[in-house]
């Protein structure tokens, strides 16, 4: 409410200067003119010191008190943009012999359309309060660490973030600077407000919080005086935390954006409000932005830079000793049957969130409570579940059974070629834990650091790559969409193969890709060559893939005991280790 009522004085004061001077003033002033772009370019500069608007006219004065003269095609565009700058505003309706009615016309246009816009703005404002509200929420002591559960890494690595807040002159003492911005990224309800709050809290600091996505329905202008006041207000109650949730609707990068109403525009201003915030601190203010997101793919490149969002925490969803931490916490106030454990609860739970655990708790406890129950049974929660399930379908966030266990030899399934093959790097780390868009990871770990890859090297790590596709092939005689990543490297790995790499004998030590590109370079692009040469060239990749997914599937049906035991495991522990494969390994024979 605060920033309408103050434009709604500037522009009747602007309104009645200007019906002021009207009658008095009607000599027109001549002015060298200049672009309207030039002015803008001027303007956002900060260059511009005062305008005078007459109608569609504008007399402006720059900061070296230069005069000049130029024409606006959109004074409401205009507006809040001279505002944004500080320029004086002076406006006069066009200066020619009207009628009374006539020339207030304008006048009453111009009113009726700002009355327009600061009720739209207005509206805008009233949608944001609460969540981006300038009254800092108390959370100290309220929310803790011992809140937030099963995610210990992350937990880990915030405690720092936590001491600068509690005794930032002990870590500034010898000249460091307090690190400015946290990102945390992973999907929604993994508990990334919960533990901004709880690094507030631990500290014992005000928790200020705003969220990306109310920015973007705001009118132009709008957002980044917002953010400008929001960082006023943190400084007077530094040390404290700001969190912006959902950062990517503000900071997606620029020309990334999606179409939309004012959309791009204003995310592009909030965005730089937010940077020169961040850029502006000075060094006794401790105010630690912390930003969250589920799409860290689209944030702009700029609020990652040092001095900003230089730490970032991914969050993941909780495995199964996870998940029975978390069940821990929310089951506190809750009364339990004897029988029910809470691991038991955990290991029928994958892919559950925090977020989703948590409900799962207090849906039992209400179904328990309707049965008029004394204490919440295994029942309950298995209902409570379904109840979940059925509504979480269409997010598709939880896995069902079914496709866990196809997950489950998939994985198995490239885990087991890469154990079996000499050449290949031992496995690090298999999950069924899904993680961005994969279903699950197998995480290979190499012995050194290589620089150069043989033919064989290459060749096993496709047929790794083939292992999870043919796995699922072997036990349930059907593809999954679940591969094709998988099946995109493998391409690409084959075709470098031969066009880079010189590696098929056929096509021979010839390059047919731009030479400029690195190693890591993304996509590559095929130099020229013959219809007949392009054709050897697919021929050769064919090959290759074709080789290797036949020896594949004859490792694989060597050794179906090990797949079987090792999915077998997969499923009931959902992430192992290396040593824990091998010891499989070992057992199956
Ligand atoms: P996000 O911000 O990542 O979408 P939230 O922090 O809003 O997730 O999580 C929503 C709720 O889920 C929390 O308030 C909390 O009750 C529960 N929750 C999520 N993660 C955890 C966790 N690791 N430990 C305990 N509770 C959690
Ligand atoms: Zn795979």
């Amino acid at each position: 409410m605060k920033y309408p009522i103050r434009n709604g004085v500037i522009l009747v004061g602007v309104l009645l200067v200007g019906l002021g001077l009207y009658s008095s003033w009607n000599v027109e002033k001549r002015l060298p003119p200049l672009d309207y772009t030039a002015f803008l370019a001027q303007l956002s500069a900060g260059e511009i010191k005062r305008v005078e608007i007459i109608g569609g006219k504008i007399n402006a004065v720059d900061k070296y008190d230069q005069e000049f003269q130029t024409f606006s095609p959109d004074i409401q565009w205009l507006l809040p943009r001279l505002e944004e700058k500080n320029v004086t505003i002076r406006a006069r309706p066009q200066p020619k012999n009207f009628g009374f009615f006539e020339s207030t016309l304008p006048l009453v246009l111009v009113l009726g359309a700002w009355l327009y816009w600061s009720r739209k703005s207005r509206q805008a404002d009233t949608g944001l309060k609460g969540k981006a509200s300038l009254v800092p929420q108390d959370v100290a002591g309220k929310v803790t660490f011992a809140d937030v559960a099963g995610i210990d890494e992350a937990k880990a690595e915030l405690m720092e973030t936590v001491e600068f807040l509690r005794d930032s002159t002990r870590y500034t003492r010898l000249g460091g600077r307090i690190p400015k911005g946290v990102l945390l990224q992973g999907p929604p309800g993994t508990g990334k407000t919960l533990l901004a709050k709880a690094i507030a809290g631990e500290a014992g600091v005000p928790f200020f919080s705003l969220s990306g996505s109310d920015f973007v329905e705001m009118y132009v202008g709008v957002g980044a005086s917002r953010v400008r006041a929001l960082f006023e207000e943190a400084k007077k109650n530094s040390p404290c935390i700001i969190f912006i949730d959902e950062i990517d609707a503000v900071g997606r990068s620029r020309g990334g954006g999606g179409p939309g109403h004012g959309g791009a525009d204003e995310r592009e201003q909030t965005l730089n409000a937010l940077l020169v915030e961040m850029d502006g601190f000075q060094s006794d203010e401790t105010v630690i932005i912390v930003g969250a997101t589920n799409r860290p793919d689209v944030l702009d490149p700029a609020l990652r830079r040092p001095g900003r969002f230089d730490r970032q925490v991914t969050i993941l969803p909780p495995d199964v000793k996870g998940r029975a931490m978390i069940l821990a916490v929310h089951g506190r106030n809750i009364k339990m049957a004897d029988d029910v454990t809470m691991d038991m609860v955990a290991s029928t739970t994958p892919g559950f969130t925090g977020a989703d655990l948590a409900n799962l708790m207090n849906e039992a406890a209400l179904m328990a409570a309707r049965k008029d129950k004394e204490r919440v049974e295994l029942v309950d929660i298995e209902e409570a579940k379904d109840k979940i399930l059925m509504g979480a379908e269409r997010k598709g966030m939880v896995i069902r059974d079914e496709e866990k266990k196809v997950t489950a030899y998939h994985e198995a399934g490239h885990a087991l070629v890469a154990m079996l093959l000499p050449e290949a790097d031992p496995v690090h780390k298999i999950t069924i834990i899904p993680r961005g868009r994969a279903m699950g990871v197998t995480q290979q770990v190499p012995l050194d650091d290589r620089h150069s890859y043989s033919r064989e090297y290459l060749m096993d790590r496709i047929k790794i790559l083939l292992g999870g596709r043919t796995a699922e092939e072997i036990v349930f005689n059907r593809f999954t969409t679940g591969a094709s990543n998988d099946l995109q490297v493998t391409t690409e790995i084959a075709t470098r193969m031969v066009c880079e790499w010189g590696m098929s004998p056929i096509v021979g030590p010839r390059a047919y890709v731009d030479a400029d590109e690195g190693f890591l370079g993304g996509r590559q692009q095929r130099t020229a060559y013959s219809e007949s040469t392009g054709q050897l060239i697919d021929a050769e990749i064919n090959k290759i893939i074709e080789d290797c997914l036949q020896e594949t599937m004859i490792l694989l049906q060597g050794k179906e005991q090990f797949l079987h035991n090792l999915a077998r495991h997969l499923l009931v522990k959902e992430t192992m280790n290396g040593d824990e494969v091998e010891k499989v390994m070992k057992e199956s024979g």
